[in-house]
């Protein structure tokens, strides 16, 4: 498939092009968004100009997109009810945009739509990094310390415990960042076992191209 990605950092795409190739069981073609974002919330600000631009310019299937919670309100499945949108929550924003973005655009490259895969690192893409490595890390924790406003762990030790320091240069972000997602080899069970709605819902877009195909 021809699949663009959008993330808040060259090393987060890098990772995240590795996971969408697992959960799609193939190798993507990637194609350029043709704008670059940084952190929240700038990503969703160019998201509709990224949309517009992979309808009518490319002949992109999918887009896929990751945003870092950070202390954001995580997507829970009370979310998916037909209708419901929480507005501090990164995912149901997201789509958000893509829904405005992409209704009423005239079927263009063979194909009707953009199809959206959005996912939500909570609290931070090194989280996802750590995953079957660190057992303490999971989504669930984090959810719980929120309750409890005591969190388990800060994204400055998410960034140590994956790089051994809180300002990697890029270089050594991207070559952690694929290192410790390859480690799945292609199986993304784990990951979404312990992180079900961040990753989860990213799989579970992702899946959904494989029958749409
Ligand atoms: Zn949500």
């Amino acid at each position: 498939m021809k699949v663009a990605l959008l993330s808040e950092s060259p090393a987060d795409e890098a990772a995240l092009r590795v996971l969408v190739e697992a959960v799609l069981a193939e190798p993507v073609a990637l194609v350029q968004p043709g704008l670059r974002a940084r952190g929240w919330p700038n990503v969703a600000q160019v998201l509709p100009a990224i949309l517009r631009h992979l309808h009518f310019n490319t002949d992109a299937d999918g887009l896929a997109v990751v945003v870092d919670a950070d202390d954001s309100v995580v997507h829970t499945a009370e979310h998916e009810a037909p209708g419901y949108h929480h507005p501090l929550c990164r995912i149901c924003r997201l789509r958000a945009v893509f829904r405005r973005a992409l209704r009423h655009l005239p079927p263009a490259h063979g194909r009707t739509t953009v199809l959206r895969a959005v996912g939500l690192a909570v609290p931070a893409i090194e989280a996802w990094y750590l995953c079957g490595r660190d057992t303490s890390v999971t989504e669930a924790r984090w959810v719980d310390g929120q309750g409890s406003n005591q969190p388990p762990y800060t994204r400055r030790e998410l960034k140590w415990r994956v790089y051994g320091t809180e300002r990697p240069p890029l270089p050594l972000e991207i070559r952690r960042a694929v290192q410790e997602v390859s480690r799945h080899h292609g199986d993304v069970r784990r990951l979404e076992h312990d992180f079900p709605q961040g990753f989860g819902s990213l799989a579970r877009d992702l899946r959904s191209w494989r029958r749409s195909a």
